[in-house]
């Protein structure tokens, strides 16, 4: 970058620090997700790449032997480099452990959404630093992991002060927050329903819609119906909030449907489909968000990826990283089973875990290694990325940089 010369400088207090530039080199296979380079495939994958990173900023890519020159150089020694993970779907303000009942559903009893409430009652009683510590543990983790981007829920207080509060804890940390004040009912409206979600209109949603972008509800039996997680959605909109919707978990119900008739960014679980479920969700905007770690922790049956992408559905993959039904913030360990047991190839798997997650967020920042994007990106220990999946539960995540810094 040419700085010719004091004259032509701004005043030092305006003045950024000069970027630096890095060239991460001898890449095997950089995936850039990149439109421009879609071809077969829309992974757009260059062979003996090189990335260059500017500040916070992808600002070349392509074959290495093209590279221009750089302030730094990193050899990725042969390494498979893809875009940071994008996990559309979290739950990380949280306090208390449920091991017990995972143990115990692993010997046989069922998952109920019930089960919520066991969290609930150890989220109130937690203090702010320990829930902030927990929340950076997992955000950290994930991180060390290959995941860039995170959205994270609120959901564990339900009352309109420990719902606020999570939301402000979690929006310290990440900008992809969403209010979920409508996880289940809370224990003190057991007997009134609508008098909850009145709360969760209401009052409840004046302390949060601040803190948040998003307005999510559970819809499911046990949970919210189809009539009331529509009184939630809507009343969200109107203070701004975009939709995302828990839809079609545990069994039929309308909350799919829902989600696109209300423009909603992605329909979230999508485990139980009908064919007007498929057909809705293929002619509108939403994505379908596909969470595996519930069904691997659940037992449960899987969601039928393949059925989805044949009809042209956008598919993402997320952890639903909760202490209940999913505890796993490894979005390589989701690619895996997205393979081995939802129909899905390797890339189709890796796109949805990456470019399918922005594409849930309503980013075009991330998700991809393109000149512009944010300088989110991950080398592999393995030639391929086609190894998160043919290599399950090995840690293969060498380096993470997260808006051009390097993380791990
Ligand atoms: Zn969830």
């Amino acid at each position: 970058m040419a700085r010719d010369g004091l004259a032509d400088s701004p005043p030092a207090a305006v003045r950024e620090d000069p970027m630096t530039t890095t060239l991460i080199t001898n890449i095997s296979a950089l995936v850039t997700n990149d439109p421009a380079r879609e071809g077969d495939s829309p992974l757009g994958t260059v062979e003996s790449a090189a990335v260059v990173i500017e500040g916070e900023h992808i600002v070349w890519t392509g074959r290495a032997q093209d590279a221009p020159a750089a302030d730094t150089v990193h050899d990725a020694a042969g390494r498979a480099a893809v875009p940071g993970f994008v996990d559309s779907h979290s739950h990380l303000v949280f306090a208390g452990d449920r091991t017990a009942e995972f143990n115990a559903r692993m010997s046989g009893a069922p998952y109920r959404a019930g089960g919520i409430r066991t969290t609930v009652a150890a989220t109130r009683a937690a203090s702010d630093a320990e829930l902030e510590a927990g929340l950076t543990r997992y955000l950290d983790e994930a991180l060390r992991q290959g995941t860039t981007v995170m959205e994270t829920k609120s959901g564990y207080g339900l009352t309109v002060a420990d719902e606020a509060r999570a939301l402000e804890l979690a929006a310290r940390h990440t900008d992809e927050v969403t209010y979920l004040g409508a996880h289940v009912v809370a224990p003190e409206y057991a007997d009134d329903p609508g008098g909850y979600v009145d709360l969760v209109t209401g009052p409840m949603l004046d302390a949060c819609a601040p803190h948040a972008r998003w307005v999510d509800v559970f819809c499911e039996r046990g949970a919210f119906d189809g009539d009331q997680a529509r009184a939630v959605l809507t009343a969200g909109i109107a203070k701004g909030l975009t939709p995302r919707v828990h839809a079609n978990q545990l069994g039929h119900g309308p909350g799919v449907r829902l989600a696109v008739e209300l423009g909603a960014a992605s329909a979230d679980h999508c485990t139980h489909l009908t064919d007007a479920d498929i057909d809705a969700l293929a002619g509108g905007d939403t994505v379908a968000t596909l969470l595996p770690g519930a069904e691997f922790s659940t037992r449960a049956p899987w969601p039928d990826a393949r059925r989805l992408l044949d009809a042209g559905v956008t598919v993402a993959l997320s952890t639903d990283c909760n202490p209940g039904s999913s505890f796993t913030s490894s979005m390589p360990f989701c690619i895996a089973l997205a393979v081995r047991d939802m129909g899905m190839t390797p890339h189709e798997a890796l796109w949805a875990a990456t470019a399918g997650g922005a594409r849930a967020l309503r980013r075009t920042d991330v998700g991809r290694i393109a000149p512009g994007s944010r300088a989110d990106l991950v080398l592999l220990d393995a030639p391929s990325p086609v190894h998160l999946a043919y290599r399950p539960g090995v840690p293969l995540v060498t380096d993470v940089w997260r808006r051009g810094v390097k993380e791990k």
